[in-house]
Formats: C-alpha cells, structure tokens, sequence
C-alpha cells in the first residue's frame, strides 16, 4: 500500500454500528462531495483503492466523515457516513459510530476541528497536477517527512492551521502523495477557495 492509500485506517478504530443522529447540513455536504466525485478530485483508483473524503463538524468536536470504502459512489447515503465522536491524536485512537467506517483520514480532519473551532467543513481530494504544481511554488504544506496517518501528522495538521490564521485555507499534505486539504466556517466557501486555487491546468 503506497503513501497515497486512503483505504487502510492506521488508528486504533472503535466503531459502534448505530444509525446516525439528526445531522444539519448533510445533503449540503453530499453535494459538494459529488461535484469534487465528477471532476475526480475523490474517487477510487484503478487498483480499487478510494481517496478524497469530506466531513462536516457536528457537535463541539464530533463530526460527520463520508465513509471508509465509499469512493466508487457518486452519491452517498446518510448509512454511507459515520460519526466520529472522540478521537485521541496521542493515542491514536478514533471512536466512532454509524452504518459504515469512518475515512481513514479522520484524524486529520479532527486535528483541523481541534485546533480552529470556527471550521465547519473539511474536504480532503487528490490531485497529482495540482500536488506538484503547488508544493514547486511553496505552497503551505504539512511536512513531507510526517507519514500519513499518524500521531506526528496530527500535531503537523493542527499547527498549520493554528499559525496560518486565514480563511478558508488550503494545504498540500507533502507526506500524503497528491492530497491537498480544505477547510473554512462554510461548505461554499470552501469549495470557492478550492476552484479558485485549482483554477485551469496546474
Ligand atoms: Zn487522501
């Protein structure tokens, strides 16, 4: 499994199967999954292997996250998320719940809601262009040394977003072959950000 899996979850995983409370803004958030799912910004590579996924803050720090294995949808179910309730960068361990697992990048997107209460939403693609493109011109990136997926790449995550006060924001994960990350207080914010910052050939 190379650095850009995003199907094989590296945390400690308790995952209680439930069905999923009452989420405001879930339809929204599927939306904007399915535009990134038609430009193949998130999806599922020819070896099977799903990449992008996108989440939504819920309550304090939980927060819904398209599911583990999903990536060949263009549309998602509300059993197709799950709802990640605590999470433990240190300990590297994610409790959960839902019809379906929880990304395997949970992590990440939780150490973006941890470290900026303000943060809605996270969406999290793949871009090999636009990876390269913007790491050549020094764009704001976790470092390439942090392996993905673990406790060190959390710690990375939430710095960048303490010390890089705008928003919404952008960030290439250098550690994390083409994944780049978004995240602002709204879904069309965020979203704006990414088609303005991935705008025509990288
Ligand atoms: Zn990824």
């Amino acid at each position: 499994m190379g650095a850009r899996d995003d199907g094989v979850v590296k945390y400690r995983a308790d995952h209680t199967t439930a069905p999923l409370p009452r989420i405001n803004g879930l339809a929204q958030l599927d939306t904007v999954r399915t535009r990134l799912w038609d430009l193949g910004w998130l999806g599922v590579y020819p070896d099977g292997i799903g990449y992008g996924n996108v989440s939504l803050r819920h309550e304090r720090d939980t927060f819904v996250i398209s599911g583990s294995g999903t990536g060949a949808k263009r549309f998602l179910e509300h059993t197709d998320y799950a709802l990640v309730e605590s999470f433990d960068p240190e300990a590297n361990q994610v409790v959960s719940s839902g019809q379906s697992v929880p990304s395997s990048e949970s992590m990440t997107h939780g150490a973006i809601y941890r470290a900026d209460t303000t943060v809605r939403c996270v969406l999290h693609i793949h871009h090999r262009g636009w990876f390269d493109r913007l790491l050549s011109k020094g764009w704001p990136r976790t470092p390439a040394e942090v392996p993905y997926g673990t406790p060190e790449m959390s710690e990375s995550v939430a710095e960048l977003v303490r010390f890089r006060s705008r928003r919404p924001f952008l960030f290439v994960s250098a550690g994390h072959e083409e994944g780049l990350f978004a995240f602002g207080s709204t879904l069309e914010s965020t979203l704006d950000l990414m088609f303005a910052t991935l705008k025509g050939n990288p």
